[in-house]
């Protein structure tokens, strides 16, 4: 079993999605969820982006215990000078360095040429080193760079003291397969370094396979995964770090690897930044929509009141939800029915339970979900012995 690190990076890149961006107070809020939720480390932010940016890089590295504290520069004198100064205050720091290494980002976007590409890197590096507990080093468009220059840049920066190299697919474009080779190919580039260094991954969801990609890596070796608590980042958004998480716990025998991230606080760490961001969750998003553990059908109601291994992989309380819920929709069963109305103090069963659920059924054709207001409504005319009594004036309502 080896350990991989989480790397959170929703403070940086999670926080470059559109409305997103979050005041200093509530990232420092949202920096301690992240603490004790176990994440390795926390990318606080870009601390040459503002002042404000700074400050809050700088309170997060006073007041935060436990992570690594990282800051994002480019590769110039004066961003990692800018992170250097942010991260001062913290116990452990990280200046992360990057650069763009493909032919479109060294020609159309930073104009200059692979030499200097590679010169300006183990500069960057080097003065960061001075300024931290460690650096960590990416490539930026690492997918779309030339294989052998990549390993040429990440030789550079290993050489320069980077002790972490990260492999992006900023635009999200690379296979799983391909992916893992690229990761697989690096680590060769770099065996030649001691055995202190670390790959890393950081994947984007454009085509919908930041998951999928950063798992491949971590199969190809990777020993660190920068992720994002409910997937949040720039177009598609990062990968889910309550996704890459519970992969590698659920399928612990597949991958072999495992994290210290307090699965139980998952829940409530993704509702933490929807408070603060007023970014909503999809309710059919893994581990953390609201539907992850809810079961409609009748046949998985049945299934998981006689074992909830039937139809769930995890447990809703190893994740931080109270419980799995049951919603009742025309597709439930009377198990579910009676599961369901028992949640709710109304306990059915025999001919009652059967005219409840003829009830349910009616209703069920009519809405979407039935309403816990047409449950009660629906046990209260299911008690009386003649089901042809008309029903109570609320349900009437309920129902027209
Ligand atoms: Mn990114």
């Amino acid at each position: 079993m080896r350990d991989v690190q989480i790397f959170d990076t929703t403070l940086r890149d999670g926080e470059q999605a559109p409305g997103a961006a979050l005041p200093a107070a509530s990232k420092l809020a949202f920096a301690q969820a992240l603490a004790e939720l176990g994440v390795d480390v926390i990318e606080a932010g870009f601390a040459a982006a503002s002042e404000g940016e700074a400050r809050a890089i700088r309170e997060i590295a006073t007041r935060v215990e436990g992570p690594t504290i990282a800051a994002l520069a480019r590769a110039t004198d004066a961003d990692v000078d800018a992170a250097a100064r942010a991260l001062a205050p913290a116990r452990r720091k990280r200046i992360h360095v990057f650069i763009g290494t493909s032919e479109i980002h060294l020609e159309r976007k930073l104009r200059i040429t692979p030499i200097e590409c590679i010169e300006r890197t183990e500069r960057a590096v080097r003065r960061a080193v001075e300024h931290a507990d460690e650096v960590e080093f990416s490539a930026e468009d690492a997918t779309r760079t030339d294989i052998h220059f990549l390993g040429a840049v990440c030789q550079a920066a290993a050489r320069a003291g980077a002790r972490i190299i990260n492999i992006p697919d900023t635009v999200g474009y690379a296979q799983p397969q391909e992916y893992a080779k690229l990761v697989f190919a690096v680590r060769g580039a770099l065996a030649s370094f001691n055995a202190g260094l670390r790959v890393s991954v950081h994947c984007h969801d454009d085509l919908g396979l930041a998951v999928a990609n950063t798992l491949a890596g971590i199969e190809a070796g990777a020993q660190q995964a920068h992720v994002c608590v409910n997937g949040i980042g720039e177009r598609g958004g990062n990968a889910s770090l309550e996704e890459v998480v519970m992969a590698l716990q659920v399928r612990r025998e597949h991958y072999q690897a495992r994290t210290g991230v307090r699965t139980e606080r998952l829940v409530p760490t993704s509702r933490i930044l929807t408070e603060l961001t007023g970014i909503p969750v999809q309710p059919n998003k893994a581990v953390v929509g609201a539907n992850a553990f809810a079961h409609a059908s009748g046949i998985h109601q049945d299934g998981v009141l006689k074992d909830a291994g039937t139809y769930e992989i995890m447990a809703p309380e190893s994740v931080g939800w109270e419980s799995r819920r049951f919603v009742v929709t025309k597709l439930s069963g009377r198990r579910g029915l009676a599961a369901r109305m028992g949640e709710l103090g109304l306990f059915m069963e025999g001919d009652a339970l059967d005219r409840a659920y003829a009830l349910a059924m009616r209703r069920g054709d009519e809405v979407h979900e039935l309403s816990d207001r047409d449950l009660i409504d629906i046990a209260a005319v299911a008690r009386r012995r003649d089901p042809t009594v008309p029903a109570p004036a609320s349900f009437e309502t309920a129902a027209s």
